[in-house]
C-alpha cells in the first residue's frame, strides 16, 4: 500500500526530527552544566574544554537543523559527537564498569536516527572502539581481553539490536496500514466511506476524461427507513444496512465500487458504464435488495437515481444529477430506478 507507506515515512521523519532536536538540546545543556562544574569547581580545564566543545557542536547542529530542516547531516553529526563523548567518558572513568552502561545509549539512537543499515554499522564500529579501547588501555579490566570471542559477541549483540529495531519498525508499519484501512471504510457496513468514495470518484472521472470511456453513478436511498427503525428498533435498522451492503457487494462487478454515502444512502461507482448499462445495474440492484432476506416482518425497498458522465463533468455535478433522479424516484412512488435526463433537472 504505497499511500500508507508514504504516510508512515512522513511520520517517521517527524519523529526523527523531534528526537534529534531534544537530543541536541540535552547534549548542549549537559555540556554547558558539566563543563562549568569542571571548570569552576574542579579546575579540570581539559575536561571542561571537551564539555564546552560538545555544547558548541550540539548548539550549532541544533541551529543548522532548525534553519535547513536537513535531518541526515544533523543526525550524523549528533551521533558522531555522542560517540566521541561516550568514548571520552569511558576513558575518563578509566574503564569503570558503570561507564560502560552509558555506552548502551548509542545503538538505539543510531538505529532510530540513521536507519537499520547505517545504524548497524555505526553501533558495530562503536562497540569495537569501546572494546578495543578497554583491551588496549585497561588490560586489568575485569573482562576478557579483546579476541575473536569478544568480536563475535559484538556481532551477536548487534544482530539482536538490529532484530529489535526491525521488529519495532514492522509494528509501526502494520499499525499505519491498519489505520489507513480504517480511514477508508465505513465501520458498520465495511463499505468504502464517503471520503474514499469522493476520492475514487474524482480519480475515475479524470481517468474517463482521458480515455473517453463513460462513468456512471447510482445513488440509493432506502425507502421509509425511519419507519423500520421506529417499528423494529435501531439495531434491526443497522442489521438491514449490513444486509443491503452485502447484497450490493454481491450484485455489482468487481471493478465497480460500492460505498456508504450517508446514513441509509449508498453510492455505486460504475466505471466504463454508460446510460443503458447503469440503468440495468440499478434495476438489478433494486430487485436484489427487495428480494433479500431480512429479519422477520421487515420489508426493504430502495429508490435509485442514476446518472452518467457525458465527458468532463465535475464529480459533484454527476452526484447532483443522480440525487435529482433519486428525488424523482421517491416522488414517483419509491422502489424504482430513475435515470437523469435534462427534463429531470427542471
Ligand atoms: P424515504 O423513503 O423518503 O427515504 O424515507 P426515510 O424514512 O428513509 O427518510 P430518510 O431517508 O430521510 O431517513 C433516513 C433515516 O435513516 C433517518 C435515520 O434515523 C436513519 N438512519 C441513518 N443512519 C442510520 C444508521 O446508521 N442506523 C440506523 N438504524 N438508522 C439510520
Ligand atoms: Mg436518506
Ligand atoms: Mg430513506
Amino acid at each position: 500500500m504505497p499511500g500508507g507507506n508514504a504516510v508512515a515515512e512522513q511520520i517517521r521523519r517527524d519523529q526523527q526530527y523531534r528526537l534529534l532536536r531534544v537530543m541536541l538540546a540535552l547534549m548542549a545543556a549537559y555540556g554547558a552544566v558539566i563543563g562549568l562544574v569542571n571548570l569552576l569547581l574542579f579546575d579540570a580545564l581539559a575536561i571542561a574544554a571537551f564539555d564546552l566543545a560538545t555544547m558548541g557542536i550540539a548548539l550549532a547542529t541544533w541551529v543548522y537543523l532548525r534553519r535547513s530542516g536537513r535531518l541526515k547531516p544533523a543526525s550524523w553529526v549528533a551521533i558522531a559527537t555522542l560517540a566521541a563523548l561516550l568514548l571520552a567518558y569511558t576513558a575518563l572513568a578509566r574503564g569503570a564498569a558503570y561507564s560502560l552502561v552509558w555506552v548502551t545509549v548509542l545503538p538505539p539512537l543510531a538505529f532510530f536516527l540513521l536507519g537499520s543499515r547505517a545504524g548497524s554499522w555505526v553501533a558495530g564500529a562503536f562497540g569495537l572502539m569501546v572494546a578495543g579501547y578497554i583491551a588496549a588501555f585497561h588490560p586489568g579490566f575485569p573482562v576478557r581481553p579483546f579476541d575473536l570471542g569478544a568480536f563475535l559477541n559484538i556481532v551477536e549483540v548487534l544482530l539482536a539490536h538490529w532484530l529489535i529495531h526491525r521488529f519495532s519498525e514492522r509494528c509501526h508499519e502494520a499499525a499505519y496500514e491498519q489505520l489507513g484501512a480504517y480511514a477508508r471504510v465505513d465501520g458498520l457496513t465495511g463499505l468504502l466511506n464517503r471520503e474514499q468514495l469522493d476520492a475514487e470518484l474524482r480519480q475515475a472521472l479524470s481517468l474517463a476524461s482521458r480515455s473517453g470511456q463513460p462513468v456512471a453513478v447510482a445513488l440509493l436511498d432506502l425507502d421509509h427507513f425511519k419507519a423500520i427503525n421506529d417499528r423494529h428498533g435501531h439495531p434491526v435498522g443497522d442489521q438491514v444496512l449490513v444486509t443491503v451492503a452485502r447484497v450490493l457487494g454481491d450484485v455489482v462487478r468487481s471493478t465497480d465500487r460500492v460505498g456508504r454515502w450517508g446514513g441509509e444512502e449508498f453510492l455505486l461507482l460504475l466505471p466504463e458504464t454508460g446510460e443503458a448499462g447503469a440503468r440495468a445495474v440499478a434495476e438489478k440492484v433494486r430487485a436484489a435488495i427487495e428480494a433479500a432476506a431480512y429479519p422477520a416482518g421487515v420489508v426493504v425497498t430502495t429508490s435509485i437515481g442514476v446518472a452518467w458522465d457525458p465527458g468532463g463533468l465535475p464529480p459533484q455535478s454527476l452526484v447532483a444529477r443522480a440525487d435529482k433522479a433519486l428525488y424523482e424516484a421517491k416522488a414517483a412512488g419509491r422502489n424504482r430506478v430513475v435515470a437523469w435526463t435534462p427534463s429531470v433537472a427542471e
